[in-house]
């Protein structure tokens, strides 16, 4: 099992499912080629991905280009079905720093083929997650500035207020198909500056406010 910590609140919850988000910032799904979606695009990782600060990323053998993607986690609090975009802020516990690891050539591969993208997106240490501060302590999650460097190197800047679908609208859409549970996790999408790590790589991921991650390449 995966727990999510408050530290703040001292409240631990266990890791359910990890929906995620492509294409929320236009500059990034421009960097990628791709079309700005009219509904959010979802994705699952599963739980078991997930790895702490100071743990490895380890990429497997099947792919040549591992890619980082710095995102606003959204921690959620409350079993939440169909409610409504002004309602979903009682349904948030925490926010947190997430990257999600992909895999771009496997998903590219997957893509052209009308696959789905699980295998590079979902690998074990794929989910590298920080650990949250209580929402209240986060008055807007859309005034927030998202940076990841590389051997300290910065290659991701970006804020939160350039996301496509808000943290509201994407919890009442998410919460229409998929139930959310305590313990589910929202990964909200990743501004531009997306590229690749490789062994030894040494990452930071930080969203000001809400925390930092340092997570090596093995
Ligand atoms: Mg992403």
């Amino acid at each position: 099992m995966k727990i999510a910590k408050i530290p703040a609140t001292n409240q631990q919850f266990t890791i359910g499912k990890i929906v995620c988000l492509a294409r929320n910032y236009a500059e990034h799904a421009k960097e990628l080629g791709n079309e700005t979606p009219a509904a959010p695009v979802l994705f699952m990782k599963p739980a078991s991905s997930v790895i702490g600060d100071g743990e490895a990323v380890r990429i497997p053998a099947y792919s040549q280009e591992c890619h980082y993607e710095v995102e606003l986690a959204v921690l959620i609090g409350k079993k939440a079905r169909n409610v409504t975009a002004e309602q979903a802020q009682e349904y948030i516990a925490g926010y947190g720093v997430g990257i999600d690891m992909t895999l771009r050539d496997v998903q590219n591969g997957l893509k052209a083929k009308g696959l789905p993208w699980e295998i590079a997106k979902g690998f074990d240490t794929s989910c590298p997650l920080s650990d949250f501060v209580p929402a209240a302590a986060v008055p807007d999650p859309h005034n927030l500035r998202l940076k990841l460097a590389v051997n300290g190197e910065g290659r991701q800047d970006g804020c939160s207020s350039d996301m496509i679908h808000r943290v509201p609208q994407i919890i009442a859409h998410i919460s229409s198909i998929f139930t959310l549970e305590p313990g589910d996790i929202i990964l909200t999408g990743t501004p531009a500056g997306v590229g690749k790590v490789g062994a030894g790589d040494v990452m930071s991921a930080e969203i000001v406010t809400v925390g930092r991650l340092t997570i090596p390449v093995a």
